[in-house]
């Protein structure tokens, strides 16, 4: 049987980092940077769930009917869009900045896009400056979508069901890493908040952990293992 191929919609080289090392060689692996021409996805949903769908869904559409797709595309391989969306909750700034943890530093702000990491962290350890240890408890939370690339999907089979059968077959897989926040960025490792966040059970943060603690747990990596063993994967021609 053909190795799976996923397609990971995401130009976030670190994000595609991780994932390879937690699913290993078992899938064949391309990314958006393999496909420049595929359409932005605007990320406007309130929910990491509702964010990593329309990711994967969108993109899955794209594959399905672009013919420079599939020129790139191995023949006869079984071929999955996966997209993560994911962000940190603070519970002392009641799950800020959760679905904007991108552009944190950008919120009051009219510039789009996403803010540079060290923004990010510099707003968040403002915001928490009388914030004492004990309660500055905040969690990494991940969310995968994990969509097939159709080639013929039945376009509103029903007129009473006009639901797109690629969301129909979404799947769903989330992970969460409790810890808290530090007083200050530690490390260089990682990205994102990664110098900020202390998981529990730890005195260092994911920055300063290194990559091979963080792969194993971290929200992602939960999220990751989850979908990991779906048979589905493996056994779809
Ligand atoms: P997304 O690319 O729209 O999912 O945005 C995710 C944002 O959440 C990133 O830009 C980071 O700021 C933050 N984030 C998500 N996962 C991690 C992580 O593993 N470490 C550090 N920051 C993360």
């Amino acid at each position: 049987m053909p190795m799976t191929t996923l397609v990971i919609a995401t130009r976030n080289a670190h994000k595609v980092e991780e994932i390879r090392a937690i699913l290993s060689d078992r899938f064949h692996y391309l990314t958006l940077q393999d496909f420049p021409a595929a359409p932005a996805v605007i990320e406007d949903a309130p929910t990491f769930a509702g964010n990593a769908s329309k990711k994967a869904v969108q993109l899955a559409h794209w594959l399905a009917k672009s013919p420079i797709a599939d020129a790139q595309l191995p023949v006869r391989s079984p071929l999955f869009v996966l997209a993560d969306d994911s962000g940190l909750e603070v519970d002392a700034l009641n799950g800020a900045p959760g679905v904007y943890s991108a552009r944190f530093a950008l919120l009051d702000t009219k510039q789009e896009g996403n803010a540079p990491d060290a923004d990010n962290n510099a707003k968040l350890l403002r915001l928490l400056r009388d914030v004492p240890s004990e309660k500055r408890t905040a969690r990494f939370r991940c969310v995968l979508a994990l969509t097939p690339v159709l080639k013929s999907p039945v376009e509103n089979a029903s007129p009473v069901c006009a639901a797109d059968e690629f969301e129909l077959q979404t799947e769903l897989f989330d992970g969460t890493c409790e810890g808290r926040i530090g007083f200050a960025p530690g490390g260089k490792g990682g990205f994102g908040y990664d110098p900020l966040f202390i998981p529990t059970g730890y005195a260092q943060s994911f920055a300063e952990l290194g990559e091979a603690t963080k792969n194993q747990l971290s929200h992602r990596a939960k999220a990751l293992t989850a979908l990991r063993d779906r048979s589905i994967l493996l056994s779809r021609t």
